[in-house]
């Protein structure tokens, strides 16, 4: 009547290391499976994260950092022979009299272009750049800053 005590706590025993053994190996598989995850995610983040800064940099025409990545990332960049065939002239504030008529203003730096400084005129729309702000830019994009029109129009669509 009382011999079947025995064997009934060495099968739970038995039952208690195979789970116990089980979810040791289950634990770890766990935990190399967390850490793969998050290195995968860590990493996507980190490249997201230089992708969203590079192209926003490049797209608000920031002065410095933009710079950079935009002279690396050679994109729809103009050719050196088509930014050369842009006309290049030293801007003259004019004598036209009336309100606001008289002076440019640099929609890359910001700035006001002063007297004698030398300036880019887009031929394709008419706008002026400074000739360094304007010459970064379209290394790295073949369109007006200001409204986006194709710079050197015919020519450079057939060399793209
Ligand atoms: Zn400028
Ligand atoms: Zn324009």
């Amino acid at each position: 009547m009382s011999s079947y005590g025995p064997t009934g706590a060495a099968a739970d025993a038995l039952e208690a290391a195979a789970a116990s053994g089980s979810y040791r190996v289950c634990d770890a598989v766990v935990l190399v499976c967390l850490a793969c995850a998050s290195c995968l995610i860590i990493l996507t983040v980190a490249v997201c994260f230089r992708r969203a800064f590079a192209t926003g940099y490049a797209g608000a025409g920031g002065a410095g950092a933009g710079a950079a990545s935009a002279s690396r990332g050679s994109r729809c960049g103009l050719a050196p022979s088509a930014l050369s065939a842009i006309p290049k002239l030293a801007y003259q504030r004019g004598a036209g009299a009336g309100p606001g008529c008289g002076w440019a203003q640099c929609a890359i730096c910001l700035a006001v272009v002063r007297d004698g400084e030398t300036v880019r005129l887009l031929p394709a729309c008419g706008h002026l750049f400074h000739v360094d702000c304007i010459d970064l830019w379209l290394r790295s994009h073949a369109t007006c800053p200001l409204c986006r029109r194709d710079v050197g129009g015919d020519a450079a669509a057939e060399k793209v």
